[in-house]
């Protein structure tokens, strides 16, 4: 993993557009901010090595790397990463009421390890009108206060930074799959610091094909909606193509056609649908709105969602066939999506020559992938 500095950070992602305001920059320093779905660095910093730059997940994300330090072994390519099982899901009856987005899983996993003290934090995503907000909550019961999907890209991981220098030693953290990124590379110390500590106890990744810029999405609402009155967004599975907006006295009906000009181009070379280097990873299950699509990746997340369930907070089923296929389907295609496009951009690196990139994938997985 090659480490620069802020101002290779500011040239190869804020100037190039790619930021996706995930937060991960963001309360390391006094340079890095968030403001209304923005990231800036506001005074000049001559650092020639940074977290900024390792943690960011639009800059020097080497797929091996992760693969290799997360899972023992190289990134093949497969399209929904390392799976121990997948399930379909939905709070249990002893998981309290939500609104949740869908089957609230994730708010049920979340609450319970907090209960069961596998976390000391969660770092979730809170809303103020259409302004997605950090919010780092260490009580079981404000969990499904930040529950549902803000579709907006979010500076949620300014909370995990903060939360570390709070003290926090095991957090959990909610997190779209760009934001998992940016957590897999904090986990593997990549500057080396010899005082380094995992503040982390448990990630769980959203499925994401996309987010909205909160500004451009602001700018379109403006007449049509009181950001204040916001209950939920959806955007149902196809063929609706809708962003629904609950505005507490009714809904509007946004078509995406006239959302996805609002995609930020740091989504366009996104290779990651399903948050491959979670725990366990959730996101909406086709046809069923009130159940959620869980995979199971790893040890720990197998261990919680077990123990979830005997206790009634969690109920799964078997996962149809069809689904699995259809998600496998939509995942590759993101990620074929998302290489060619960063290779058109000039940001895919399949060798190992020391050039800047954003992506770095060998050029066998890459022709793999690309089939
Ligand atoms: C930008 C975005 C795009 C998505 N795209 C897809 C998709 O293409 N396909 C799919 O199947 N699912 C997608 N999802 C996931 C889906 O909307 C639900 O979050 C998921 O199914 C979990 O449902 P739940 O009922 O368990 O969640 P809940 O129990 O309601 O919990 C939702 C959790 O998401 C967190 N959260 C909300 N917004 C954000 C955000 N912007 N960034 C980080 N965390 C956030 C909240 O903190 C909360 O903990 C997307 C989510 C987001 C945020
Ligand atoms: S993508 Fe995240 S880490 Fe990278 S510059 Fe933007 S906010 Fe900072
Ligand atoms: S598409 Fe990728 S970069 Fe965009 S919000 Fe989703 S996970 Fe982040």
């Amino acid at each position: 993993m090659q480490v620069f500095g802020p101002n290779e950070l500011v040239d190869d992602v804020l100037k190039r557009d790619f930021c996706i305001g995930c937060g991960a920059c963001v309360n390391l320093c006094p340079y890095f901010r968030s403001y209304y779905g923005k990231t800036a660095m506001l005074f000049p910093c001559t650092l020639s090595q940074g977290q900024c730059f390792a943690y960011c997940p639009k800059v020097e994300v080497d797929l091996d790397a992760l693969s290799s330090g997360l899972l023992g072994s190289a990134y093949d390519g497969s399209p929904l990463g390392g799976v121990q099982e997948v399930l379909a899901s939905r709070a249990g009856e002893k998981t309290g009421p939500g609104p949740f987005q869908a089957g609230g899983t994730v708010s049920a996993l979340v609450s319970f390890a907090l209960q069961t003290g596998r976390i000391d934090a969660a770092v979730l995503t809170d809303r103020e009108g259409l302004i997605p907000v950090p919010r780092l909550v260490t009580e079981a019961s404000e969990v499904a206060t930040y529950a549902t999907s803000k579709f907006t890209a979010a500076p949620t991981l300014a909370a995990l930074n903060q939360g570390r220098r709070d003290g926090h030693t095991r957090m959990g953290v909610v997190g779209t799959p760009c934001q998992v990124t940016a957590v897999a590379q904090m986990r593997l110390n990549p500057l080396d610091k010899k005082d380094f500590q995992d503040g982390v106890g448990l990630v769980v990744g959203l499925f994401c094909t996309w987010a909205v810029d909160t500004r451009r999405l602001a700018a379109l609402l403006s007449e049509r909606v009181d950001p204040r009155g916001i209950r939920k967004m959806d955007m149902p599975p196809p063929p609706s193509e809708l962003m629904v907006i609950d505005t507490g006295r009714g809904k509007v009906e946004i078509p995406l056609d006239e959302i996805r000009p609002l995609v930020p181009q740091g989504c366009q070379i996104c290779p990651d649908m399903t948050s491959e280097w979670a725990d366990v990873s959730v996101g909406v299950m086709e046809g069923t709105p009130e159940w959620n699509t869980l995979i199971v990746r790893t040890e720990k997340g197998r261990e919680l969602v077990e123990e979830a369930r005997q206790e009634g907070v969690l109920v799964t089923e078997a996962m149809p066939e069809t689904n699995l296929g259809r998600l496998r389907t939509a995942s590759l295609n993101k990620k074929k999506r998302a290489l060619v496009r960063a290779r058109e951009k000039g940001v895919l690196n399949t060798s190992d020559d020391g050039s800047r990139s954003a992506l770095r994938v060998r050029d066998e997985v890459l022709k793999r992938i690309l089939g």
